[in-house]
């Protein structure tokens, strides 16, 4: 009983998560999408029933099975079963599983983990301290230049990384994952060059200034960032989940006060002049709508004052998700670009980088009947 006690103390806690994240995965993979063929009184004489997952077309539908016609039986009409582990049924798996992981194994993952868990934040400790020696322990180095470092070498190796892509069309395996194939194959070099200007214009010209403002801001009002111990791991995600959802929720409405006809032409319409963009074109915009954009990402922090370690972190990420999102291609992996890619196509759509918002206000219409033709094109 002792174990079954230990085992909810907050490290195994976070094994739960992801262990019923895990599960998740494994159960929609059996009821999600099209269901298995497995008819016993299949037609298709003398064989038997293909016992594939295939398209099928609908047929009848009753609790726990669905009758179509499975294309894999040369389009014959059979039975199939669907196995749903819905309603209660999931969480009375997932119950049951964890209290008897929890009998058997709940003292040993718990003192396992927390002997893990003190090993590797000694060395990240160590490590930390090493990074913030570098800085000389200074404030304003580690606040400007640590920042303006997090930003510039992950936005800079990945915007190479995709520039090669895109200039040398090399190598030929990753076509097949270009959103808009036959578009920048090869990119134009001199509107690269302009791009290029445009970016380093935003960021050096733009960015550096403000920053190093809110650093003098920060010392005024006192605020700036701790740095000398690291975060704890749930402070961490915490802030960075808050930093998620406040960007999310503003970017929507700052991108869509953007396409208002009234400033679309003056602040916005420049970004929009790769309807297939590359990645770097993350940056390529007027400076007004630089700033603007700024407002979301710098919002979160403003409100919670993370650890310097989590500004870093919060920066880097943003540049690579913008990155990912512009680069025009679909990498496995990675959540999709698909939505985005299509706001540069359309303009009218998508305008957020998860599909929350636009799914509320309805501006995602377009967008799933694009993807449901570019389903059946792929199908044949
Ligand atoms: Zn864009
Ligand atoms: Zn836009």
């Amino acid at each position: 009983m002792s174990s079954v006690v230990h085992f909810w103390n907050t490290e195994v806690l976070s094994i739960f998560y992801f262990y019923s994240f895990f599960l998740g995965r494994i159960d929609s993979c059996f009821t999600s999408g099209v269901p298995l063929c497995r008819s016993p009184s299949s037609i298709y004489k003398g064989k038997q029933p293909c016992e594939r997952r295939s398209s099928y077309a609908l047929l009848k539908q009753s609790r726990g099975s669905v009758v179509g016609a499975c294309s894999c039986c040369a389009g014959l009409t059979v039975a199939m079963e669907v196995k749903h582990l819905g309603g209660w049924q999931r969480p009375l798996l997932l119950a049951s599983t964890l209290i008897l992981v929890s009998i058997v194994y709940g003292e040993t993952l718990t003192t396992q983990l927390r002997q893990f868990r003190s090993a590797s934040s000694a060395a990240l400790d160590t490590r930390w301290k090493k990074i913030t020696g570098f800085f000389g322990n200074d404030d304003f180095y580690l606040y400007v230049c640590g920042i303006v470092l997090s930003i510039q070498i992950p936005f800079w190796s990945g915007g190479l990384l995709f520039m090669f892509l895109d200039y040398y069309n090399w190598p030929r395996w990753t076509r097949k994952y270009k959103l808009q194939p036959g578009t920048h194959e090869p990119v134009d070099l001199n509107r690269l060059k302009e791009t290029i200007k445009v970016v380093l214009i935003n960021q050096w010209s733009v960015s550096v200034p403000i920053l190093i403002f809110s650093y003098f801001l920060k010392k005024i009002t006192n605020t700036m960032p701790v740095f000398h111990e690291l975060p704890s791991l749930q402070r961490f995600f915490i802030d960075f989940l808050i930093f998620i959802i406040v960007d999310e929720i503003g970017l929507y409405y700052v991108h869509r006060l953007m396409h208002h006809p009234k400033l679309y032409a003056r602040v916005h319409k420049k970004h929009h002049e790769w309807p297939a963009p590359i990645a770097i074109t993350f940056v390529y915009s007027t400076r007004m709508e630089f700033i603007l954009n700024m407002i979301p990402v710098v919002l979160g922090p403003m409100l919670t004052n993370p650890h310097l370690f989590t500004l870093w972190a919060w920066y880097a990420f943003v540049h690579l998700r913008g990155l990912k999102n512009h680069s025009g291609y679909d990498i496995p992996g990675l959540t999709s670009s698909e939505e985005h890619n299509y706001h540069h196509m359309m303009s009218n759509a998508c305008f957020s980088r998860s599909p929350v918002l636009d799914w509320l206000h309805g501006t995602d219409k377009g967008f799933r009947a694009y993807m449901a033709r570019k389903e059946l094109e792929k199908k044949g």
